[in-house]
């Protein structure tokens, strides 16, 4: 080990917007902090999701750092959902501009991080062979970044080339006169799939479970808006903090039921108009009240039938799950490609895939021949890449054993038996449920902040207690039945991972999470135990 590695004072593993942050901060504080990265490049989810037509669906003005002033004046996004290109460059352009580079090691795994309990310090081992000890460790892994690769035979033997949309090669790929399947419904084969249309002989969707969408209508950012957006950024963003997504959806205070069924329809039009994840918040009770989310789904249904032409293809294409509880999609003419001669459907509920046999994905209702095959299949969300790297904490346990029966962190952000190692946006946190780019920020701060404190008040570690611990993860859980979230078998829960657990993973609401992180705080770190001089 070189000398400069022994003096480690944090390791942060990944180079997403969480990672970048993070080494900002603890370089701020005068720490000797270093990132591993497993890609080339910066930019996490933007580095990675390069498939045609990825952009992000919370609008860039608001999908964006708020930690520098500066930074959000300077930085012009051209339109409102910006595309993966322009995100990235957007990565990149904060890491130039805070001298950040120099810290991060690429093209390096973490395969393993082991507590030293005698010596109160992590030893992490690399892809590279490396071994490298620090005092604490942030898993800044990303809840987006271990693609699912389905379990289905012949795949891994097929004679076609096979792209995951989380995994897209960097050169792009043509599909220009191909035959292409996509594997897959959920963002990514939206986004994706109008895209690859246009380009390809033919298009053929496997759909195992339909999914809403709602139109982005994106466009060019008109430079008066920005101006004045930018006139009162800072207030702007206080405000959507305020809101239960973190971010500025328009969030209505009424329930579905306080108005007539005309108004509400009336309403529902409006919010369809405008496009986005903002329909979410059009009543109050959209995502608690079954019945207040059953008359959005009749108004999803009758939208899906006005944009497909062909009745009986357009009732394949309404989920019969409740709005929400799987994430609302938005797209750029999606539906409308099923009105082309050259896009097909396939109901994989009807007719499963059996198997891929060479060039051809076999269902127990027909064959299709293809030149290609996208898995826009997902990711093992929330925990995949944490429990990817081999971590042992006290005692000899092993997290990969702890979280089995369903990941337990306190407030997402650490978990018993394993001091001094953080989690940013972990389960138990709103994360996925929540503009997380904020919410990044809103981790980021509160972990340095809290080794920050510890330095001063010279803490050797920080633990989690273990009741605070099975409190928070059943409070979790509570405010997670008051809702229609763990109503359908979303990545959410797990579900779309064959052999994962099912629990609902993210923490719903950002401001009683934000004032109860606060509240811990204030408390002098309330469930955690400090150790050491302090
Ligand atoms: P990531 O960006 O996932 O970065 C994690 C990094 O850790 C990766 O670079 C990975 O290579 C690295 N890593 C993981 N394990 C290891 C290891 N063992 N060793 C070394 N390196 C490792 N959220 C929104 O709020 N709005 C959006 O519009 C939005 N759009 C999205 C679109 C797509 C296609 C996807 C997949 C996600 C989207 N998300 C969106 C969620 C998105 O993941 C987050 O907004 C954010 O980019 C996450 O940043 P992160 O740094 O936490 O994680
Ligand atoms: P996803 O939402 O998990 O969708 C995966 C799709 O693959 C689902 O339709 C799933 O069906 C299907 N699938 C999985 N395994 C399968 C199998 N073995 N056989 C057949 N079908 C299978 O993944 P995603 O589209 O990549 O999106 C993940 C998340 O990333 C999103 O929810 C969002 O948070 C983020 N994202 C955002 C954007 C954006 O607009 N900014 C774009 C992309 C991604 P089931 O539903 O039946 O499991």
């Amino acid at each position: 080990m070189s000398e400069a590695n022994k003096a480690l004072d944090a390791i942060v593993v990944g180079a997403g917007f969480a990672g970048i942050y993070m080494l900002h901060r603890l370089r701020q504080q005068g720490l000797n902090a270093k990132v591993i990265e497993a890609g080339t490049g910066v930019g996490g989810t933007w580095y990675w999701n390069r498939y045609p037509g990825a952009r992000c669906d919370i609008p860039s003005m608001q999908y964006s750092y708020q930690f520098s002033e500066e930074l959000q004046q300077e930085w012009e996004w051209s339109e409102k959902y910006a595309t993966q290109g322009e995100i990235l460059k957007y990565a990149e352009h904060v890491v130039d501009r805070f001298g950040l580079n120099d810290g991060i090691q690429f093209n390096t795994k973490v395969a393993s991080a082991k507590y030293l309990e005698d010596r109160e310090m992590w030893q992490l081992s690399l892809s590279s062979g490396e071994t490298l000890e620090a005092r604490f460790v942030v898993m800044a892994t990303g809840c987006l970044s271990k693609p699912n690769y389905p379990n289905i035979k012949g795949l891994n033997e097929c004679s076609v080339p096979v792209y995951h949309t989380g995994a897209w090669p960097h050169e792009g790929v043509d599909f220009t006169g191909l035959n292409v399947g996509v594997i897959g419904t959920g963002s990514s084969a939206i986004q994706s799939s109008p895209i690859i249309a246009k380009q390809a002989n033919s298009l053929t969707i496997f759909q195992r479970t339909p999914n809403y969408s709602i139109p982005a209508y994106n466009e060019a950012l008109d430079p008066d808006y920005v101006k004045e957006l930018k006139s009162r950024y800072k207030e702007y963003r206080a405000e959507n903090w305020q809101r239960g997504f973190g971010a500025d959806f328009d969030d209505s205070d009424q329930s579905a039921f306080e108005v007539s069924d005309d108004e509400r329809r009336t309403e529902y039009e409006k919010r369809w108009a405008k496009g986005g994840l903002a329909f979410l918040a059009v009543y109050n009770d959209l995502v608690f009240d079954m019945k207040a989310n059953d008359t959005a789904r009749e108004f999803f249904k009758e939208k899906i039938a006005e944009r497909v032409n062909d009745p009986e293809l357009a009732e394949k294409l309404v989920p019969v799950t409740p709005i929400g509880c799987k994430r609302l999609c938005v797209d750029s003419d999606y539906y409308e490609i099923y009105n082309q001669d050259h896009v097909k459907l396939v109901d994989l509920k009807q007719t499963p895939i059996t198997e891929i046999r060479g060039d051809t994905v076999v269902t127990s209702g027909g064959e299709y021949k293809v030149d290609a095959i996208i898995l826009a299949t997902g990711f093992d969300a929330m925990t995949g890449a944490i429990t990817n790297v081999d971590i042992q904490g006290e005692g000899g346990k092993k997290l990969q054993d702890k979280w089995a029966p369903g990941p337990k962190a306190y407030l997402g952000l650490a978990t018993a038996g394993f001091p001094n190692l953080f989690i940013v946006t972990g389960p138990g946190s709103p994360s996925v449920l929540s503009n997380m780019l904020p919410s990044i920020e809103q981790h980021v701060e509160w972990i340095s902040d809290c080794i920050e404190y510890m330095n001063d008040n010279q803490h050797v570690a920080i633990r989690v207690d273990q009741q605070a611990e099975e409190d928070w993860v059943s409070h979790v859980n509570e405010v997670a039945q008051t809702s229609v979230y763990p109503g359908c078998n979303s990545w959410y829960m797990g579900a779309n991972v064959e052999g994962k657990t099912r629990v609902f993973m993210p923490y719903l609401g950002v401001p009683p999470y934000v004032e109860k992180c606060e509240q811990v705080v204030a408390a002098g770190y309330e469930g955690f135990v400090l150790s050491g001089n302090g």
